[in-house]
């Protein structure tokens, strides 16, 4: 389990499975903080596939995955610590953007420094700690 702090000083808990892999768990966590963070209130299939975008885009996002040279699901697995399946949809979704992309670079750098920039940035979203 660990604890998010929402926005309002509100706290969420998720829950995860303890016997499933740690990339499994890394999905799960990140989908979890994407409810909160898109404010969903209740479930629906909707916000089940925008929370799924949120969590692979925040954890293995296309940009740096062709900024990596990465060349395979099993590629994306080992340097964004997912399990395989979750690495496939990542590098689906990669090739769909690669398709659909265009060939710029400054496009391509202001991503990638948004990413980092949102790494490095204090939100409204915290790791609380879990109970391990
Ligand atoms: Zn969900």
């Amino acid at each position: 389990m660990i604890a998010l702090e929402g926005r309002k000083n509100t706290t969420k808990l998720a829950f995860y499975n303890d016997y499933e892999s740690q990339g499994r768990i890394r999905f799960t966590v990140a989908h979890e903080a994407a409810h909160c963070f898109l404010g969903h209130k209740e479930d629906s299939e909707l916000a089940e596939r925008q929370a799924n975008f949120w969590a692979r885009y925040a954890i293995a996002p296309p940009a740096l995955i062709y900024c990596k040279e990465l060349r395979s699901a099993a590629e994306v697995a080992d340097q964004f610590g997912l399990s395989n399946e979750c690495a496939g949809y990542a590098f689906n979704a990669y090739m769909k953007w690669q398709n659909h992309r265009i060939n710029d670079k400054q496009i391509d750098d202001s991503i990638i420094d948004l990413y980092v920039q949102g790494l490095r940035h204090q939100h409204s979203y915290q790791f609380l700690g879990d109970d391990q």
